[in-house]
């Protein structure tokens, strides 16, 4: 990858560097004229652009305890117009017979679960099939039904092997979750909880100064899921088998930092408010925590609370309107992008293959013969890269780009912007297939 050198060593520093006062500060002070150039706009056409997240965890699951309200709340305030529910699924079908869906506060909710085995399906009650089965056995079941499957965590298949799977429609190209834990994420938190109490007050007062900020400091390229979704469309070209790009949110709100005063010692809790550790009274000095009856909170944050976790990252789907059929068929036809929201509203952005036989959006196909021609166009200025087979092809720094193609291939696009010195990608499209 040419750019990954433009990108700082964000890889090779910890965490906890990065959740200084400095850094984020400078991740603030970076990101501010990147979202004031962008110039949103309602897309032209048949298409809206709707935000739509694709990965989201509510009290259905063991490990959240989000409600609804919180989610469709966070999701209006994001911009994110749909959500789709991917539960840990339970044999006693909670998730389904409970599933948030249909119109919550303004935002449309679908039913769905993650399968432990790495795999998200929504529309898949018309199969048989149990949690505890393999995504093997799962995908064989969906087959022929009208269930829609996507790869979860795609980081964790990294053998050939893992993929030689029946036809699932696509998978993750970003997860937010994988990104935290390849920062070593837990064990920072870990550290955190028990760390010296002035170094966690200090800690915590910097998180909640720069939420956002200190939620998009886990992002590393997830270099190799881009490569291994390239090789997937690219190999599948002779069968048109195509793998759709997703981002997933992989929103909880389970990820924080409680510190409560019992009787004699003090407790930590997890995000799930669950103890932790305990430690002795005598380190929290009152004049800089206060009240240390029992019960007193001294200390709480929530690192990824809904409203940071959707707004962070999501999928624009390009649909007819936002109902569950017109977000399907737009999901099932790859005519949609992965975009870093919380850097720049995307809006308006545009990657389309003009032919002599009319545009082709992303996701669909063309022929040489239609004479196509390749047009982006960000909503301000950005580098784009255009990617043939996986390979950058071109590279324009204005947000504009115009280019005939004279080879058959896959075709995506990627936008990136500067942040300071340092390049960082906005936008991810699915590929225009060129036969
Ligand atoms: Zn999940």
């Amino acid at each position: 990858m040419i750019l990954a050198a433009a990108v700082p060593a964000l890889a090779a520093e910890s965490l906890l560097e990065r959740l200084t006062d400095t850094y984020l500060a400078a991740l603030r002070r970076q990101a501010r004229p990147v979202r004031q150039a962008a110039r949103p706009t309602p897309r032209t056409g048949n298409w809206e652009d709707v935000r739509t997240v694709l990965h989201a965890h509510s009290g259905l699951s063991h490990d959240s305890r989000g409600t609804a309200e919180e989610l469709a709340a966070a999701a209006k305030a994001a911009g994110v117009r749909a959500v789709f529910m991917t539960e840990h699924p339970t044999p006693d079908r909670r998730w389904w017979n409970e599933g948030l869906r249909g119109d919550i506060g303004g935002v449309l909710f679908v039913r769905g679960a993650e399968l432990s085995s790495g795999l998200l399906v929504w529309r898949s009650d018309g199969a048989n099939w149990t949690p505890e089965m393999s995504a093997r056995d799962v995908l064989t079941r969906l087959d022929g039904t009208a269930g829609v499957s996507f790869i979860a965590h795609p980081e964790l298949k990294t053998a050939d092997a893992d993929w030689d799977l029946p036809a699932f429609h696509g998978m993750e190209i970003y997860n937010t979750h994988a990104d935290a834990l390849d920062n070593n994420y837990e064990q920072t938190l870990n550290s955190l909880r028990t760390n010296n109490p002035l170094r966690t007050l200090t800690l915590v007062n910097t998180l909640k100064k720069y939420p956002r900020e200190a939620f998009a400091a886990i992002f590393d390229e997830q270099t190799g899921v881009l490569q291994r979704w390239d090789r997937l469309n690219v190999e599948g070209q002779a069968r048109r088998r195509r793998v759709i790009g997703i981002a997933a949110n992989d929103a909880h709100s389970n990820v924080g930092i409680t510190v409560v005063a019992a009787d004699t010692d003090v407790e930590i809790r997890d995000g799930l408010d669950a103890v932790v550790s305990r430690t002795a009274k005598s380190r929290f000095p009152p004049l800089l925590f206060g009240d240390l009856s029992r019960g007193s909170v001294l200390l709480s944050h929530r690192f990824d609370p809904y409203p940071i976790s959707l707004g962070y990252v999501s999928t624009h789907l390009l649909a007819a309107a936002v109902t569950e059929e017109d977000l399907f068929s737009a999901l099932l036809a790859g005519r949609a992008y992965v975009a870093f929201d919380w850097l720049a509203d995307p809006s308006g952005f545009r990657f389309a293959a003009e032919t002599a036989a009319g545009p082709v959006e992303m996701g669909g196909e063309t022929q040489l013969t239609q004479q196509p021609r390749l047009v982006a166009q960000a909503n301000m200025p950005c580098v784009l890269r255009l990617l043939r087979n996986g390979e950058e092809l071109q590279r324009v720094e204005q947000g504009e780009l115009t280019a005939p193609v004279t080879q058959a291939g896959v075709y995506r696009l990627e936008a990136w912007v500067r942040l300071g010195e340092t390049l960082r990608p906005w936008i991810y499209t699915n590929p225009i297939y060129v036969r």
